[in-house]
């Protein structure tokens, strides 16, 4: 009962004698099964009293209630302290500045040398320079490393707080068991890998607790409220970031490991109330890439573990839903990196307990569960330390030779003008440790397989080029992020495919693509050998200083008190150029933007470049040093213009192409039903990339606000279909019209195309799959047409009325009747993806695709499929247009040249390439082939911006995101009108 007793001397310690009532809060009633009288340490423990409990700082008994962050970093400190089998390193900072620590458990002769047994895992690691007797040597001596790792997600607490446990025990037990694994292993405890997002999650049971226990899974205490602790501050989940290191959680851990080389990685988090508890090994499908003794050795851990659980009688299970085919997970990566993954997923009880059918569990066995884990994987790892390295060396060496799995495939990226783009491919590949080489002159090669899965033949290599060897000590993890298209196993297949014609439902639990050329937008061959010739390694720190310090100095350079100066401006090649634009005029000045290439002064300006110019800022203050300030805050390279007018047909400075831009005022809508992860990864491409000032709005408020104070809104992906809150769209509407930029994304687009009178035209196909379709096979067969050559002269210049002109539609095949079409497109609806990658075909000429390549890799889910005809503009597409005449590629299908893919009309001799990788079924590629993946209309003095699915995915879709920085940064001018402001 001491829980009783601390809930009510918690509430009336700082309350007077005099400010009390007379009537003192009733006793709790009795409940039995919230009190857990099992002992959360293992068996024998003999504690030394000089190392404190983490009770101690608490000021409650451990698993009561989950511990802040702050006394879960203030415990670490102080067992670190009083202990010499501990260090305690802080690794990384949160973004709401928490610290991110890891302590080091060991013998004090193990922690003495710490860095020789660095040094020796390293040398298996990569163990190109190290003998095959030095290595028998290595795993014969070092110790196992563990990395045990807490509370990924902030709201499931049960793993830090066990985490506090495992860490009093090993420091101050002094039972021959606990000697003895310190002896043979270093662990280390990682215990809270999301402080801030649990701070937010404890935040809210501290607002949600009442003077009474509460059992009910559904109420407040065990739900949380949006946003919920499981997110970073960004509310990215970190349980994905891994392949991505987009944040600095997971880019200070990634650098810790990489120093350590953990063979054993665990991972604990939780899963929903009334579920019992799953560990590894995960069912399929399994990442193709995860090396061979994944599931063996998985085995005999999750064996152990499961008789630790049988000695308590509570109930486990593996496999079932968790799978290991994304790599990003915590687990799969770890695995991919050589270590034994280990998930943990204990059933979330949050605090006090929760009810279930057949009985209360308390928190605080939820804590010891993970407990008893923990341990029982230490022990598996003690005895299996010296298989488990030599199963290490002996992949690692394999790995990296010549006769190994991963000996003859290179990846080649190809260069690009876009700095800030290479730059993020850097800052990832040196951060996962991989080795790259870049091409000092054009190479040929035989074959390669391009991003759409085209064999080609006969391609040179441009000079330039980074080259990705797989034969290298990191093979596993570089083909798992840069592969572009794993295949599933076909019972894999089978039983996904069974499972969603039976039940509607898919077995996959995250995207089933993600390789990192796609996500970034860059284009990427695969080279089926181990490159070798005109080769330099690639210094990525450097590449990287070069980008970021040298284009700054450059700039620096470009005399600012240069009185013939016009202009200073920006290549839109780069994705800085729309940060660029928006911190200009965030700063006060006017600032243009082309719509059409560009050269001034010699220096290319192509779609998407910016200008300052004197003539829009004569009356503003030191517009150069701004441009140069604002250019080297970037890192970005200013040219200094001199003459304002472009060669040929390139758009002149003082023309209508270099369009004035308005200063984007930025709403995100909040709370409610969008989705967090959409609504985060917006915030932070604008706090961390764009680095513009902008607004979040409640939505359930929006009806009383004045929107007048935006030009841009954007309306996140939703959870559920149920549309907008009601009154939104009629009060977003009228804001479009008087000159707003509105952008939705999925399930938003869904709702505004749902209203009773949409605003826009463009429909989702269910609405018009039984309708009149001409109008959109016309706009596919326009736009495909205009990018085409012209008619003969002779027809062209002929002076009688022609008597036979070619129409796109007598070409199209008729489509089946409304019903049928409308059937059809519900059995095409069953299968759609769950998340993959699918090839956009780009309007390059479109302002809102300046900075992307003719071709787009981009997400696509159960997304709404876009229809559109004019006016609605639809820059990109999906599916990207194959040549039949093509000779370059040789695995070119006949079956696939022209006529109509379902609605949509194929020109001839063309087929449609649409997946690009991940599952994606032929009824679902037929559905969404043509489909619009963006959307722009206007609408009144402003415009409509849809997107089908979320640009700015896990921060790691680069291409989707400069489309987006486009929309918000250059929409307002480009897009919409606005009044000329009388003085
Ligand atoms: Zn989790």
């Amino acid at each position: 009962m001491f829980r009783t007793f601390l809930m009510l001397s918690a509430l009336a310690a700082a309350v007077t004698a005099s400010a009390q009532t007379p009537y003192p809060v009733p006793e709790p009633s009795p409940l039995p099964g919230l009190d857990y009288t099992e002992s959360l340490y293992p068996a024998g423990a003999d504690h030394d009293p000089a190392i404190p409990a983490p009770e101690a700082v608490l000021g409650f008994p451990l698993g009561e209630r989950a511990a802040s962050p702050a006394q879960i970093a203030a415990y670490a400190r102080e067992v670190a302290a009083a202990s010499p089998r501990v260090e305690l390193v802080e690794y990384a900072r949160s973004y709401e500045d928490r610290p991110l620590v890891y302590l080091v458990i060991s013998s004090p002769e193990n922690l003495a040398r710490s860095a020789e047994i660095k040094a020796g895992m390293a040398a298996l690691a990569d163990p190109r320079d190290t003998s095959v007797a030095r290595r028998a040597e290595l795993v014969e001596q070092l110790p196992g490393v563990a990395w045990l790792a807490y509370s990924i997600h902030g709201n499931e607490t049960s793993g830090s707080d066990a985490a506090l446990a495992v860490m009093h025990h090993l420091a101050a037990d002094r039972s021959a068991t606990t000697e003895g694994l310190l002896k043979d292993l270093v662990v280390i405890v990682d215990p809270s890998m999301n402080p801030d997002g649990r701070a937010r999650f404890i935040k809210s049971m501290a607002e949600t607790r009442g003077a009474h226990p509460n059992v009910d899974d559904q109420s407040l205490l065990h739900t949380g409220y949006w946003p919920y602790g499981r997110g970073n501050h960004y509310l990215f989940d970190l349980n994905r970031d891994w392949i991505y290191a987009r944040h600095p959680e997971t880019r200070g851990r990634i650098a810790a490991i990489a120093e350590w080389r953990p063979i054993l990685l665990v991972d604990a988090h939780e899963m929903q109330a009334q579920d019992t508890y799953l560990f590894s090994p995960a069912r399929e499908p399994h990442n193709p890439h995860l090396p061979p003794n994944r599931y063996s050795m998985g085995n005999v851990f999750a064996d152990d573990q499961a008789a630790a659980f049988d000695r308590y009688g509570y109930p486990y299970y593996s496999g079932e839903w968790h799978e290991d085919w994304y790599p990003g997970y915590t687990d799969a990566w770890a695995a991919l990196r050589g270590a034994q993954g280990i998930l943990y997923e204990q059933a979330r009880l949050a605090e006090d307990g929760v009810q279930r059918h057949s009985n209360l569990i308390s928190y605080r066995r939820s804590v010891h569960q993970q407990v008893i884990s923990s341990f029982a994987n230490l022990e598996t790892l003690r005895r299996e330390r010296g298989s488990m390295l030599e199963a290490f060396s002996k992949d690692r060496a394999e790995v990296s030779s010549a006769r190994g799995p991963y000996s003859d495939r290179s990846f080649v990226i190809v260069p690009t003008d876009n700095h800030r783009r290479m730059a993020d491919l850097y800052d990832l590949l040196r951060i996962q440790g991989f080795e790259a080489h870049r091409l000092t002159g054009e190479l040929h090669v035989r074959t390669a397989v391009d991003q759409l899965g085209r064999e080609l033949r006969d391609v040179a290599l441009p000079e330039g080029s980074i080259v990705l060897r797989n034969r290298q000590p990191e093979a596993r993890l570089l083909a798992a992020m840069f592969e572009f298209d794993p295949r599933m196993t076909d019972s894999t297949l089978q039983k996904e495919r069974k499972r969603v014609l039976k039940e509607g439902r898919s077995t996959m639990y995250d995207a089933t693509a993600w390789n990192i050329s796609m996500m970034f937008g860059l284009e990427a061959l695969s080279v089926p050998q181990h490159l070798d010739s005109k080769l330099e390694p690639l210094d990525l720190e450097r590449a990287l200083a070069e980008v970021r310090t040298v284009q700054a100095e450059t700039a620096a350079t470009t005399a600012a008190d240069d009185d013939r100066l016009i202009a200073l401006a920006v290549s839109g090649a780069d994705d800085r150029a729309p940060a660029f634009a928006g911190r200009m005029m965030e700063r006060g000045y006017f600032v243009r933007g082309t719509d059409k290439a560009s050269r001034l002064d010699g220096h290319e300006l192509p779609l998407g470049s910016v200008a300052v110019m004197l003539d829009d800022n004569r009356g503003a203050e030191g517009w150069r040093s701004a441009a140069h300030e604002v250019a080297a805050e970037l890192g970005l390279r200013l040219h200094g213009i001199t003459h304002g007018r472009a060669p040929g047909e390139l758009a002149d400075l003082g023309g209508r192409h270099w369009q004035l831009l308005a200063k984007p005022n930025i709403a995100l809508l909040s709370r409610g039903m969008n989705n967090m992860l959409d609504y985060g990864a917006a915030w932070y491409l604008l706090d961390q990339r764009l680095g513009l000032r902008h607004s979040h709005l409640d939505e359930n408020r929006i009806g009383a606000m004045d929107l007048r104070r935006y030009n841009v809104i954007y309306l996140p992906e939703r959870w559920g279909s149920d549309g907008l809150p009601e009154g939104m769209t009629d009060t977003l509407e009228a804001w479009v019209r008087a000159g707003g930029t509105l952008i939705a994304v999925g399930n938003s687009a869904r709702a505004l195309l749902g209203a009773d009178e949409p605003m826009v035209a463009t429909r989702p196909i269910e609405a018009v799959i039984a309708e009149d379709l001409g109008p959109y096979q016309d706009a596919i067969h326009r736009e495909w047409l205009a990018g085409q050559p012209l008619p003969a002269e002779a027809l062209t210049w002929g002076h009688e009325a022609a008597s036979e002109i070619d129409t796109p539609w007598q070409d199209f095949e008729s489509l089946p009747g409304p019903e049928e079409r409308k059937r059809i497109d519900d059995w095409q609806k069953l299968l759609m993806p769950s998340g993959a990658l699918v090839g956009a075909r780009v309007d390059t000429e479109h302002w809102l695709a300046a900075g992307t390549a003719p071709v787009l890799p981009v997400l696509f889910y159960n997304s709404p499929v876009l229809l559109a005809a004019p006016p609605a503009e639809a820059p990109l597409r999906i599916g990207v247009y194959d040549d039949a005449e093509d000779e370059r590629s040789s695995d070119r299908s006949n079956d696939e040249k022209g006529g109509m893919l379902n609605w949509a009309p194929v020109p001839d001799g063309q087929a449609l390439r649409v997946r690009m990788s991940g599952l994606v079924w032929p009824e679902a590629r037929q559905r969404i082939a043509s489909a619009a993946w963006m959307t722009r209309e206007s609408v009144g003095r402003g415009q409509v911006i849809l997107f089908a699915s979320m640009p700015a995915f896990r921060a790691a879709q680069l291409g989707a995101m400069r489309i987006l920085e486009n929309a918000l940064v250059l929409g307002p001018g480009m897009g919409a009108s606005r009044p000329v402001p009388l003085p």
